[in-house]
């Protein structure tokens, strides 16, 4: 069923008076198929359900984006005007801050000592999550410096 182009969501469909609860349905059933309890789901938006935070479309998403990704960052190389100062470190894989500096030209950038000291510092600057706020507790210095790492 559609309505103007757009699959109905639980929210709309609640909004109109058509369903009971807006909570993702995605997410409700992959909470089931886990054996978890299905309580405090997320409102199913087109928003939500186009992101990895759905938990029913978290593996599709990130699949289209790393094969988005991937055929952009191809084709931005091979497109490149030579006289370009960019360089293009990661053509074989993705790579995360910390795989990054593990390599022999990153570490002649700055150490990971040093590097890890400006990136906890950034960290620190950036607005927590709710969804972070029982992993911050837990230990808010490892907190900052594991979230700059898997950048
Ligand atoms: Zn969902």
């Amino acid at each position: 069923m559609e309505v103007a182009g757009n699959t109905p969501t639980a929210s709309f469909l609640t909004k109109i008076g058509k369903m009971q609860s807006a909570g993702c349905q995605l997410c409700k059933t992959a909470r089931e198929a886990r054996g978890e309890s299905t309580n405090g789901l997320g409102n199913e938006t087109h928003g939500h359900i186009n992101s990895a935070g759905c938990e029913g479309m978290a593996t599709t998403v990130t699949a289209a984006h790393n094969s988005i990704w991937r055929h952009l960052y191809d084709n931005m190389h091979a497109v490149q005007n030579p006289k370009s100062k960019l360089k293009f470190v990661t053509l074989d894989k993705e790579r995360n801050m910390s795989t990054l500096w593990g390599r022999e030209e990153f570490l002649r950038i700055c150490s990971k000592e040093e590097l890890v000291e400006k990136g906890r510092d950034i960290e620190m600057t950036i607005l927590l999550k709710k969804s972070q706020e029982t992993r911050y507790n837990l230990d808010p210095g490892f907190f900052f410096v594991n979230c700059f790492w898997g950048r």
